[in-house]
């Protein structure tokens, strides 16, 4: 039989993280010994209390479809996340939660994006970023960033980048592969560009929460009534809750927009899981007090790994200051990251994720989201690897 496969699909790459994670585990399963680096989620367990809130709604029944963009009470509270934490005012019905952030993005780039079109995205990004933009009929305009700029796009790139047929800049910061944090007035001025040029904003803030270094996060949505209509903010609860294997996201997004992307959920997942809807209302209006703890565990990660990455030869990283990755630059051992993550997988059993992946092929991503003894047994064998090179 001659399948028939659309183009959409059979042009799609399939997530290389979520590949490598499941070859490491696999190896696991089999009995290996493997460090895993590759893993784009937390390791601390969801709370207890937001598990509790969703127990206690499946027995209580609340089993049923809800709203498509999700029930009244978790959209207030979000709303109210909003106004509370980044001095936002949104209304419930500028709100609509999708499951998963991922979906979030999905929903907002295929409700304003078409053949056509074109979105900006600063590299190394998040590597389903321009494969959604592909399933639109869209195109990825990629701007380049290094190193040496701290993986930071310009404000001159950005102006050089929009024409016509821009119909979105993607932001991201913190930053999924690289950590970064953009400074407030950075984020004011690359979007005062999108202001003055009409573009809308796909602010992807889940990482918000994840900050180290007295590092501060300001939604480009909070510097003016202008930002606000200019932006839409993608957010979850994956990160900051540990809640990956829930599927739960949420964005918020200027009226007409949000319409558009609840037209689109309707037709297609309807409403997120409505138990697990409950869960994040607890999420939100529950105690935070995990998160200085997750921190402190993160922050010790990262300061660890990123002195034990830059006595490796041929390899160099600069300091991150959010979520939780690093991306040192592997240039120096003379191979690409493909080969240099393949070859660390067979000769060490160390999974990392290539950063030609990201769009950027002098680094690869290391995930501080396991524990410190892990850490170290799979930098001893990282350093072991690299000096093998020589
Ligand atoms: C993890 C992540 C998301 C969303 O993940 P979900 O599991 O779908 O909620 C969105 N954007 C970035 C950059 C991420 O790293």
């Amino acid at each position: 039989m001659n399948y028939p496969i659309a183009r959409r699909a059979a042009t799609l790459s399939p997530s290389l993280t979520l590949a490598i994670d499941s070859k490491a585990k696999q190896m696991k399963a089999d009995g290996l010994d493997v460090v895993g680096f590759g893993a784009g989620e937390p390791d601390f367990d969801t709370p207890q209390h937001i598990k509790d809130a969703a127990v206690k709604a499946l027995a209580d029944g609340f089993t049923k479809y809800t709203p498509s963009s999700g029930i009244l009470e978790l959209r207030q509270a979000i709303a109210d996340k909003f106004q509370r934490e980044n001095g936002l005012t949104y209304k419930p019905s500028q709100i609509i939660v999708s499951c998963g952030g991922k979906h979030s993005c999905f929903n907002v780039i295929l409700s304003t994006c078409q053949e056509g079109d074109e979105v900006i995205i600063p590299a190394p990004y998040w590597l389903s970023y321009p494969e959604m933009v592909k399933l639109a009929g869209a195109k990825s305009v990629i701007l380049s960033t290094s190193d040496r700029t701290e993986f930071k796009v310009t404000p001159e790139q950005l102006r050089g980048a929009i024409t016509a047929k821009t119909r979105l800049f993607v932001l991201n910061s913190p930053s999924n592969p690289t950590g970064t944090v953009y400074t407030p007035d950075e984020i004011r001025i690359l979007g005062d560009i999108c202001v003055e040029k009409g573009v809308l904003i796909m602010s992807d803030e889940i990482y918000e929460h994840l900050l180290y270094d007295g590092a501060k996060h300001r939604s480009v949505a909070s510097f003016s009534p202008a930002h606000l209509e200019h932006t839409i903010i993608v957010h979850g609860f994956a990160k900051a809750w540990s809640m990956t294997g829930w599927r739960l996201g949420f964005l918020a997004a200027p009226e007409p927009v949000a319409k558009a992307i609840d037209a689109v959920q309707s037709h297609s997942t309807s409403n997120p899981t409505s138990f697990a809807q409950k869960g994040a209302v607890a999420a939100l209006t529950g105690s935070q007090e995990h998160l200085p703890r997750w921190l402190a565990e993160y922050d010790r990660r990262r300061t660890y790994a990123w002195q034990r990455l830059n006595t490796m030869p041929g390899v160099s990283c600069v300091s991150s200051k959010g979520a939780f990755y690093l991306f040192p630059n592997v240039s120096g051992t003379g191979l690409g990251s493909a080969e240099f993550c393949s070859r660390l997988l067979e000769q060490e059993k160390v999974a990392a994720v290539p950063g030609i992946a990201f769009g950027a092929d002098d680094y690869i991503r290391i995930s501080y989201a396991t524990g410190l003894a892990n850490i170290e047994k799979g930098l001893d064998r990282m350093d072991r690897f690299v000096r093998s090179l020589r």
